[in-house]
């Protein structure tokens, strides 16, 4: 659920409401970077009930003097009984979120992230086998809108250095990792948050340069992007800095609803560590956005109400009262229906368009969640984090599109291979189109594909694709075409001449390329096609998989 999810005044009901079916389905809820201390202990008890997920809480800053600063509204006091209270429920690591740079922060407000976070360990019961701690940080990026949109941003070096500050504080306690947002990533962020139209041309020329895919750590390049500021004459730093009070902002023609003489008070009370009440338990502070309650000369949105924690309505009770009774301590529910397996099919899908931008876990979270749109039973894992029993084949690059996909699946309750094609076909998104479904035998193993064709189509001009055409040709008539490549695993070079089985030319800027994958060998066929085009850019061509070879 949201960020925001907290926030919801009926959220206890709501929760209460939906974990029977939820505890039925194996549906995990799921509560992101919750303010300490909106789980009541029921909740948090249900929620333990249900597949398991991480728990985060996002104190967002170490010390009390710079949470109030961020008008956080929380104590030290609630962050340890709200960590305490998920210990005992049952979750054995805790995902903290802090940011960096805050305005008038300090590097004892630094330590005091450390601090905080070995103070969360140490509410955990004694004896936890697999208990963690983990402190992510990230670097604050001033935001329009908001009181410290005139803020400057701390820049990359600086950010390296508060970093290590957290580090070194954190260093003797093993069982606390941490984890930060790509300082290059928040320097990039930082100039668009508080851009103007300057920055339009500048986006073109990086998307001409090649920097795509920005937001992914492993493909951020800062270089395309230097090269893009250069060419469109536009000095990046100044919009990381701080602004004039009384300079003219970017977005001031557009209105929140939240007026700036708001946004400046704010600003001076969250310097002096003032901290504002929530004025949805307290008295209206005058933001601008209910034109009713606030009586500030500058009204953008006239009628418009404040929302209020009103009595729960009728409806809501009388759902309560028929809801199934969720029983906390019953025993877990007998994880033979769950995991018996009734079904086992391969289902084949088209995965184009938009789809083909899905990562393979992203692809897993769609299919899990279209299984249950579409009212079929998957069978579960057995064991502590029971999953839906989902296989796959070789994993599609992203941004490659292709025509025969599959996906082995089980179902605790067979149904007919049309039903299960046409439930799922119309429970996926767009650029998803299942195609056939076809019945495998009980066993879990399911036949690999040991070749995968697929078409390779440059979107360069006439010479350039033929230059690119002929290295295809040079690479099929060598007899070993060493890579050299760098993976998780560490770098190696690997011989790939033995991966290629044919090239076909279809046209003048049209390949058929059959890869190899026997004995168990493969790289990502975008990869390879790097590798053979050296220097090529992702947007100077497509890859579409055509078929799979089965033995
Ligand atoms: S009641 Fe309305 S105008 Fe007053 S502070 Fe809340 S949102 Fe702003």
């Amino acid at each position: 659920l949201s960020l925001s999810t907290g926030d919801f005044s009926a959220l206890e009901s709501l929760f209460e409401l939906s974990a029977a079916r939820c505890l039925e389905d194996q549906v995990a809820i799921s509560l992101p970077s919750l303010r300490a201390g909106t789980l009541t202990p029921r909740m948090l008890s249900l929620m333990a009930k249900l597949r398991r997920t991480g728990a985060t809480v996002a104190p967002e800053a170490g010390s009390a003097r710079l949470r109030a600063v961020i008008n956080k509204g929380i104590t030290e006091e609630d962050i340890l009984a709200h960590a305490a209270r998920l210990f005992e429920s049952g979750w054995q690591s805790i995902k903290l979120y802090f940011m960096m740079g805050l305005p008038t922060e300090t590097d004892e407000d630094l330590e005091a992230i450390a601090d905080l976070a070995v103070k969360v360990l140490q509410c955990a019961p004694r004896g936890m086998k697999r208990l963690g701690v983990t402190v992510s940080v990230s670097t604050f990026v001033p935001k329009p809108h908001t009181p410290f949109q005139w803020e400057a941003q701390i820049g990359r070096d600086e950010t390296l250095r508060r970093l290590d500050v957290i580090k070194a504080r954190l260093a003797p306690f093993k069982k606390i990792s941490i984890k930060w947002h790509e300082p290059r990533m928040s320097w990039l962020e930082g100039v668009f948050s508080r851009g103007d139209r300057a920055l339009a041309p500048v986006v073109e020329r990086a998307y001409e340069l090649g920097a795509l895919f920005a937001s992914w750590v492993d493909m951020l390049d800062l270089a395309p992007w230097e090269q893009a500021f250069e060419d469109r004459g536009v000095d990046p730093h100044p919009y990381l800095e701080a602004r004039p009070l009384d300079a003219p902002l970017p977005w001031d023609h557009l209105a929140s609803g939240v007026s700036k003489t708001f946004l400046l008070r704010e600003r001076e009370r969250a310097l002096e560590g003032k901290a504002t009440p929530d004025c949805r338990y307290g008295a209206c502070t005058r933001c601008g956005a209910c034109s009713e309650m606030c009586g500030e000369p500058e009204i953008h949105v006239p009628g418009v109400k404040p929302r209020v924690n009103l009595p729960e309505p009728e409806w809501v009770a009388s759902l309560r009262e028929n809801a199934p009774e969720v029983e906390l301590n019953a025993p877990p529910k007998a994880r033979e229906e769950l995991t018996r397996r009734d079904g086992h099919y391969r289902v084949w899908f088209e995965k184009t368009g938009p789809a083909a931008y899905l990562s393979q876990l992203e692809l897993a979270n769609v299919l899990e969640r279209a299984l249950r749109r579409s009212g079929l039973k998957p069978s579960f894992s057995a064991g502590f984090h029971p999953m839906p029993l989902i296989s796959f084949g070789w994993a599609l690059p992203v941004g490659v599109e292709s025509r025969e996909e599959w996906f082995g699946l089980f179902l605790r309750e067979a149904a007919s291979l049309e039903a299960i094609g046409s439930r799922l076909d119309s429970a996926l998104p767009e650029g998803l189109h299942v195609t056939r479904v076809e019945g495998l035998g009980p066993g879990k193993k399911i036949p690999q594909p040991v070749s995968e064709e697929f078409l390779l189509t440059y979107l360069l001009p006439g010479d350039e694709a033929a230059r690119r055409v002929a290295q295809w040709r040079e690479f099929m008539a060598s007899e070993t075409f060493p890579w050299f490549s760098v993976t998780k695993r560490g770098a190696r070079t690997m011989d790939i001449r033995p991966l290629v089985i044919s090239v076909a030319e279809r046209s003048p800027a049209e390949l058929a390329i059959t890869f190899c994958w026997r004995d168990n060998r493969y790289a990502s066929p975008l990869k390879l096609a790097a590798a053979v085009n050296e220097g090529i850019s992702l947007k100077d061509f497509t890859l579409t998989k055509l078929r799979q070879i089965f033995e």
